[in-house]
């Protein structure tokens, strides 16, 4: 993100993902006049969209409920706009009626969003790659964690709200604004990268046929998966699963679940998928949250026909 010269509320972000759009909307309501620059050119016209660079575009996604929140406090026709294209709103297991964020395709979010920015006074979009001075890198260009957990978007749009914020407070000073964004994203970002740094590392060495190491301290997803031996975890656990609370609480539990390991005890391996439940994976199921067929340039098979493309079932 960068600000262009001789105008004072012109902004401009390369890049048109969830970020760079939710941000861009922000701004504009804020009274910025917003240039986005994406390499990608957007939808053709039709409802196909082949977005360069997201290679999940086309996966059923988990949105949780901070980014429901965060669309809501600045941008509530897009919430409504997703539920009216079909994404299915999730609550906690268990549950019911307590929200936990939203289900749909990467492709249904980003539609919605982008057809958002397009209608916003204030915000236009551009084609092109661009190398910018005085950039403040935000969203997955600061912090990239595991996509399996499902944070991505959540700590990109937390990012986008607290730079909107500092924007807002710092004004055309720029280098303080991203001193103040870089001390908050140490503070309330970084944490997460760790645990991903901390949590992937061990699960490579136990990937590799080696046992939980009770010589050190035991990783995230270890104490997460003592829950199912010890249910009463759930109430540090639960929280920091919703990302309601950092990584760190989980120290509270650290000694409990060690406990639990030291026994012998290990979390059960999941039954692989039988051949006869692949449909119910199968793209077809989730399709039904984009109820109108996309139309395929000639020449392509539709995705939905390619057999050998599944959803992640940790996304589903
Ligand atoms: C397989 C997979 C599954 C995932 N599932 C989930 C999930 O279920 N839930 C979740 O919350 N997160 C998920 N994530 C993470 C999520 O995709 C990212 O956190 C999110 O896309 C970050 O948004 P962003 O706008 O910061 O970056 P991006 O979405 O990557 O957008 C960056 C944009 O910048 C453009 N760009 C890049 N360089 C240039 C340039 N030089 N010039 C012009 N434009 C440029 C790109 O074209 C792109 O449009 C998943 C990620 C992966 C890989």
């Amino acid at each position: 993100m960068t600000a262009e010269e001789g105008d004072r509320h012109a902004d401009s972000h390369r890049g048109g993902g969830a970020t760079g759009l939710y941000t861009a909307i922000a701004l504009a309501r804020r009274g910025h006049q917003v240039t986005v620059i994406d390499r990608d050119r957007g939808p053709d016209g039709g409802r196909w969209w082949d977005r360069k660079g997201v290679m999940q575009f086309h996966h059923p996604h988990f949105f949780r409920q901070q980014v429901a929140d965060a669309l809501l406090a600045e941008m509530p026709q897009v919430w409504h706009g997703l539920l009216a294209a079909g994404a299915e709103p999730a609550v906690l297991p268990g549950q019911p009626g307590v929200p936990a964020g939203l289900h749909c395709r990467r492709l249904t979010f980003e539609r919605v969003l982008r057809s958002a920015a397009v209608a916003e006074p204030g915000v236009r979009l551009r084609t092109g790659r661009v190398a910018l001075d005085g950039l403040i890198y935000a969203g997955d260009a600061a912090c990239t964690t595991n996509p399996a957990a499902g944070r991505g978007v959540t700590t990109s749009l937390r990012q986008a709200q607290q730079l909107i914020g500092l924007l807002g407070e710092h004004g055309r000073d720029f280098t303080s604004c991203s001193l103040a964004f870089d001390h908050w994203c140490a503070d309330n970002i970084k944490p997460w990268f760790d645990d991903h740094v901390y949590w992937d590392t061990d699960l490579i060495r136990r990937w590799s046929g080696q046992d939980v190491d009770l010589a050190r301290p035991l990783r995230s997803d270890l104490i997460v998966a003592a829950v199912q031996a010890d249910p009463e975890l759930i109430t540090v656990v639960g929280p920091y699963q919703a990302m309601l609370t950092p990584p760190g609480t989980l120290g509270a539990v650290q000694a409990r679940a060690r406990d639990i390991y030291a026994t012998g005890w290990r979390p059960p391996i999941p039954p692989a998928p039988a051949e006869p439940n692949w449909p119910a994976w199968s793209p077809r199921r989730p399709a039904r949250m984009n109820t109108t067929p996309m139309p395929c340039p000639a020449g392509r098979t539709p995705r939905h026909r390619q057999p050998w493309r599944t959803p992640s079932p940790l996304a589903a």
